[in-house]
């Protein structure tokens, strides 16, 4: 049998709980002409799903949406054969039948991974769509500069440290934001950022203006709320700011005019300052940078100049409690599920 999760309820309001998913038992489906059966490995969860159960009420009923690694069972599919280890979409389930050609937000699925270039989980990670991300961001919309600063808020996460990675790269100063002290120490000492504040303390625009003695030149916004509030005042003339998220107010009963106070409330320093400030629709750049993206990316993350944390969970019936903790900051790293065994570590 195939278990799957399906979203229980359309989520109105607060923050994801128990009673919005619901666990089913269904026959494992028999592939058609031109599909294959494929087997979940890893389960990527990401904010964005949250916004997406929320804006979409056709979903309610459906197998719950999630970017995942798979490896093929059967395969009708010209191309593919049992054993392929493929990127596809089959949601919070462990089995599913994918086709070819489909389309999620301009990236087409399946994608065959090759496990030598790196451990296949990247696929939903620092090769992925999050990846991808950090490097649209920073690089195509904010043209970063050697000896800029660049600052990144939920540094420790899935996007933020690529982005920090990335500058550092390319020879800029960065500076992160995070929550808890040992986020704030990772992003320092494993990951190479030269400072991080916590945006706990009181006095977080403070804290930023000893952080940054030159200012900041580049803001990568994944947070919005008082983060963003304390950000503003720190910025150069002529700064650029990639608006990624607002995780904060993901739960906000009211998201559009969150999104709507969160341009409002940067308007007056981006005309006074001259700041370019771009809301990043990550889907518009696929199409354009993906291969760019995944041979820059790919060839750092071999090498080791780019390195990432995953915050792993065993089981595809901890999907709920990890979803929870990660829209709750309780994660550290990307997040992501292992709904059943990596043929490709040595432990298999
Ligand atoms: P993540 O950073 O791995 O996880 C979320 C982190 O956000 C938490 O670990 C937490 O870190 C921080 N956070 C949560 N609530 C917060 C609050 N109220 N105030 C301050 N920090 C808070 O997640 P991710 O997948 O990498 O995504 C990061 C952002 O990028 C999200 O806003 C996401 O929606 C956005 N995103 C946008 C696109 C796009 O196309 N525009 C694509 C992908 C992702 P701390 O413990 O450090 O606070």
């Amino acid at each position: 049998m195939n278990t799957q999760y399906l979203l229980a309820s359309r989520p109105v309001d607060g923050i994801a709980a128990d009673e919005h998913f619901r666990a089913v038992q269904t026959p494992i489906p028999e592939p058609g002409p031109n599909q294959m059966l494929t087997r979940t490995i890893y389960l990527s969860l990401d904010p964005y799903q949250w916004n997406r159960w929320r804006s979409d009420p056709d979903v309610v009923g459906e197998v719950c949406h999630g970017r995942t690694v798979s490896q093929v069972v059967r395969s009708n599919l010209t191309g593919y054969e049992a054993g392929d280890l493929i990127f596809n979409t089959n949601g919070w389930q462990e089995y599913g039948l994918t086709g070819d050609g489909i389309s999620v937000f301009g990236y087409m699925f399946p994608r065959k991974l090759n496990p030598s270039i790196a451990p296949i989980s990247t696929a939903v990670g620092v090769l992925g769509m999050l990846g991808l991300t950090a490097y649209a961001g920073l690089v195509v919309q904010c043209a970063p500069r050697a000896g800029e600063t660049v600052v990144v808020s939920a540094a420790s996460g899935g996007v933020g440290q690529a982005v920090g990675q990335i500058a550092k790269l390319l020879g800029c100063r960065v500076v992160g934001i995070a929550g808890a002290p040992e986020k704030c120490r990772f992003v320092i000492e494993t990951l190479g950022f030269d400072a991080c504040v916590s945006h706990r303390s009181e006095d977080l625009a403070g804290d930023l203006d000893a952080a940054c003695p030159d200012g900041i030149d580049i803001y990568f916004e994944n947070v919005g709320g008082p983060v963003f509030d304390a950000v503003l005042p720190n910025v150069n003339r002529g700064a650029r700011i990639s608006l990624c998220g607002i995780i904060s107010d993901y739960a906000n009963d009211d998201f559009e005019s969150a999104v709507a106070n969160w341009f409002a409330r940067g308007e007056p320093t981006f005309s006074q300052q001259n700041v370019t400030a771009q809301r990043l629709s990550v889907g518009n750049f696929v199409r354009d940078y993906q291969d760019r993206f995944l041979a820059e990316m790919s060839a750092w993350v071999q090498a080791g100049q780019v390195t990432y944390k995953e915050d792993r969970w065993p089981g595809l019936d901890q999907a709920p409690s990890a979803f929870r903790a990660m829209m709750a900051g309780r994660n550290f790293g990307k997040t992501l599920v292992r709904v059943s065994e990596d043929p490709t570590l040595p432990s298999a």
